[in-house]
């Protein structure tokens, strides 16, 4: 072979959601953008907050460009560290330093960098369905073996029985994503406990760390008076992969961090072997730029109030209609079980009708569809006609 075989097959074959959204835009230039419901990609349909787009202005006029634009420390900039391990200390009641914190290009790379730093061959990394796709080739690429554990259908929270029979002496790390994407479920605290209590048994009768790796894009996406439970404040071998993709709607800057929880066992080394698997997967710094707006711009946040008003305007009309889904608590994904039970000839029946959802079978359970209503309002008004006509046909 004269390329690597693996990279060849992850580079020809595009996710299932990167196609329908290439499609969706063929189909836009022939319909007209406003006669296709696209709901297939994750982008941010509100706009950062003010306070980030004044910063970078401000940055620009401020900052000799040479130190605005050049190499920060491979961990980050100091001040930017700082000011995270601050943020996290007030939030949750922590106590960590910038020597806690790795400034990343947002969550995948977070991810990717976490799972290279403590994962060995022949390890095992537990994934909750329904799942980020992605997880497949982070987990994959580091090495280890994804194992998935299957959810409670009714809820979709974790079935921690089903989790303790996944468990075995190569379990390294498990991924745990809340709110998460697809379902947009937010994993209740006594869920947390209970987890946590099973690893600490585990950790015990196999003699060796069981790294929970939390996933936390969606963090700040929550929907009333919804607790996200901070992990590290209930297992001390945590590691939080955060982002600022979506919670200041800043995907296509890549900035976010990894934080280390500093009672974790060996935590510095921890922390070392995360700035070596930074290294070695070549990312060198995380954005300059981004660093030190995000550090200007600790507190802000999105308005999350449209993402709320698309999703009562969805679940409502849809479980009217007839759909079965769990009203999603946070992100800004809708996850409906497929009338069908090939969720794929389900999506091709939607398409008849121009709505594009993303048909899951790879997140991990079979028979359903995501939506993502981070999109206009009009889009999600008027596509329910297409939806009630769905319904019609399948007899819901
Ligand atoms: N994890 C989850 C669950 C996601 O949904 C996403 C992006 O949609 C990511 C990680 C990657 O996000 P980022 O843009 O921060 O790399």
């Amino acid at each position: 072979m004269n390329y690597n075989e693996k990279s060849f097959a992850l580079g020809s074959k595009r996710s299932i959601i990167r196609e329908i959204f290439e499609y969706s835009k063929v189909r836009a230039s022939e319909l007209g953008a406003d006669k296709v419901y696209d709901f297939s990609l994750g982008n941010p349909s509100v706009e950062p907050p003010e306070s980030v787009t004044n910063a970078i202005s401000e940055l620009i006029a401020e900052f000799n460009p040479t130190a605005l634009h050049g190499y920060t420390s491979a961990q980050g900039d100091v001040q930017t560290r700082k000011a995270v391990a601050d943020n996290i200390n007030k939030r949750f009641n922590l106590d960590l330093s910038a020597d806690n914190i790795y400034m990343t290009c947002g969550a995948a790379a977070s991810l990717s960098i976490c799972l290279s730093a403590v994962m060995n061959d022949g390890d095992e990394c537990v994934v909750f369905a329904p799942f980020f796709t992605e997880y497949r080739v982070f987990v994959e690429n580091s090495g280890a073996k994804l194992v998935i554990s299957t959810p409670e259908y009714k809820t979709l929270q974790i079935d921690v029985n089903d989790l303790e029979s996944k468990l075995t002496s190569n379990t390294k790390a498990l991924i745990m994503n809340s709110p998460n994407n697809p379902s947009g479920v937010v994993y209740t605290e006594e869920k947390i406990k209970q987890v946590c209590e099973l690893l600490e048994r585990k950790q015990k009768e196999y003699g060796h760390p069981i790294y929970l790796i939390a996933d936390e894009p969606y963090r700040e996406l929550v929907y009333g008076d919804i607790k996200v439970p901070y992990l590290m404040n209930y297992y001390d071998n945590t590691l939080v992969c955060y982002s600022y993709s979506k919670s200041l709607s800043l995907p296509g800057e890549r900035i976010g961090y990894i934080a280390v929880n500093p009672k974790m066992l060996d935590a510095k080394k921890v922390y070392l072997a995360v700035c070596g698997a930074g290294r070695s997967l070549g990312y060198v710094c995380a954005p300059s730029l981004f660093q030190k707006v995000v550090a200007r711009c600790i507190d802000a946040k999105v308005n999350i109030d449209a993402y709320k008003t698309n999703r009562d305007l969805l679940y409502d009309n849809l479980t009217a209609y007839g759909f079965d889904c769990v009203k999603p608590d946070g992100a800004f994904y809708l996850f409906v079980k497929s009338p069908l039970k090939d969720a794929t000839a389900f999506y091709e029946k939607a398409k008849e009708h121009e709505i594009l959802v993303v048909p899951c079978d790879d997140f991990g359970v079979k028979g359903y569809v995501r939506i993502a209503y981070c999109v206009d309002y009009k889009r999600i008004e008027n596509s329910l006609d297409g939806f009630k006509a769905l319904a019609e046909e399948f007899e819901l």
